[in-house]
């Protein structure tokens, strides 16, 4: 076994994490072009296919890096609903047509994608959506509200979860779930020449309500998304018909090792802070360091750093093998979601008053931290993935 970094590999990890600096930089509003321009949204696409090819341990330590220096939280969740969440899958369950039509510019973000899977009635439980994805002459046509859509209005193409409606007269049955891509903008429809791909043309009537405010992670521009008879063609489907399940599965095993591998750089970075905060601040003629207490909580913030790096690189280094990988991505996205809020907690008050601030910018770590347990499965129904692994 072997925990060391090589020297292509640290390269990444510095190359991330100066265009996170430089993201970090940016407007608001120009970080996800800023990423997508240095190559941070194709990282493990294959390279005939206009990615990197990087291993997913890379790509990890990528996210990592540019955790360590771009704070928009937001940002990074998107990039990630993207890349892990529906350009990964893309990538495993495709048709090479699907895979060539969308990757390449999936890879250079000039096609943005997210998911579109919860619904009012369906969060924790997606084999409850009510959507419908009926079959028609043309493909399917899929109706439906999701909700708490990460990206939602700025996205090109969203991996919807539905309901199979079954067919016209009852001549195809229904069967279970389908998942489909479906483009925001179809022919004819403003933004119709940047999402089409030529592919799963559309009749699209995708409605994008405006951005919640979302205590946390507001970079990532949370809203509804409606789908109101949304024709799309057979070359929509992802996955075989009814399957759409194990599909979803496969997309949140994705996301869920990689998502937060981010918050390992920005835990890494507060550690750094904080370790200086505590030696620097005097009371009462001695830093406030020399208090056990003190010092203890720093000391558990690097523990609970250390056993998230160890988790998601696991998680990761499992599916570059080629493994299933859902208890091991489950494990990871679980322990560095709640460590996280831990960590921020102890990191504020650290800090005293100070830390109670806005201007620290520690209460708004501890939103988006929380954030980070809700999203991809809360830390409850990671908690059930793993206990189900264990035969519970
Ligand atoms: C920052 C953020 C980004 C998001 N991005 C997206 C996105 O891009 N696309 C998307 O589709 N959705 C997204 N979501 C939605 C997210 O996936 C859901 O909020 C989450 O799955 C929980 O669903 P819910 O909100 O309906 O809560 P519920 O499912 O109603 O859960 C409420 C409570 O009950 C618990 N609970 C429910 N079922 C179980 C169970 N079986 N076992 C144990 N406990 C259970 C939950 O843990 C929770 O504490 C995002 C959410 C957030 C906060």
């Amino acid at each position: 076994m072997d925990f060391g970094w090589t020297p292509a590999q640290r390269a990444v990890y510095d190359r991330m994490r100066a265009l996170g600096a430089e993201a970090d930089a940016a407007a608001p509003d120009d970080r996800m072009r800023v990423l997508a321009r240095g190559g941070a949204l194709g990282l493990p696409i294959a390279r005939e296919l206009g990615g990197e090819g990087l291993d997913l341990v890379t790509t990890a330590l990528a996210y990592e890096g540019l955790g360590a220096t771009l704070r928009d939280g937001g940002v990074l969740l998107a990039a990630g609903a993207h890349l892990f969440g529906v350009a990964l899958l893309l990538a495993r369950v495709g048709t090479p047509a699907q895979q060539r039509a969308w990757l390449p510019r999936m890879a250079t973000g000039d096609c943005m994608a997210t998911v579109a899977a919860t619904e009012a009635g369906a969060g924790s439980d997606v084999a409850s959506v009510e959507a419908r994805a009926d079959r028609t002459a043309a493909g399917y046509s899929l109706t439906g509200e999701k909700r708490y859509v990460t990206w939602a209005d700025r996205a090109d193409v969203y991996f919807a979860v539905a309901r199979d409606g079954g067919g016209d007269a009852g001549k195809a049955p229904a069967r279970g779930l389908t998942a489909l891509l479906v483009p925001r903008a179809s022919a004819g429809e403003p933004g119709a020449a940047r999402a089409g791909a030529g592919t799963a043309a559309s009749a699209a009537r995708v409605r994008v309500g405006a951005p919640l405010a979302t205590a946390g992670l507001r970079g990532a521009r949370l809203a509804p998304v409606s789908f109101c008879g949304c024709e799309v063609g057979p070359d929509a489907l992802l996955g075989r018909a009814g399957a759409g399940l194990a599909v979803f599965q496969i997309a949140m095993t994705y996301e869920r090792a990689l998502i937060l591998a981010f918050r390992l750089g920005a835990m890494e970075r507060a550690l750094g802070e904080a370790v200086r905060f505590v030696r620097e601040r005097e009371i009462g003629g001695q830093a406030i360091a020399r208090h056990q207490a003190v010092a203890h909580r720093v000391a558990q913030m690097k523990l609970r750093l250390e056993t998230s790096r160890l988790l998601v690189y696991r998680a990761a280094w499992e599916l570059d093998r080629g493994q299933r990988g859902q208890a091991e991505a489950a494990l990871a996205k679980w322990h560095v979601a709640d460590s996280a809020v831990l960590f921020a907690l102890d990191d504020l008050r650290l800090r005293g008053g100070a830390g109670y601030l806005e201007e620290s910018g520690l209460p708004s770590a501890v939103d988006d931290a929380l954030g980070g347990s809700i999203h991809s499965g809360t830390s409850d129904v990671l908690a059930t993935v793993v206990a189900r692994w264990l035969g519970l």
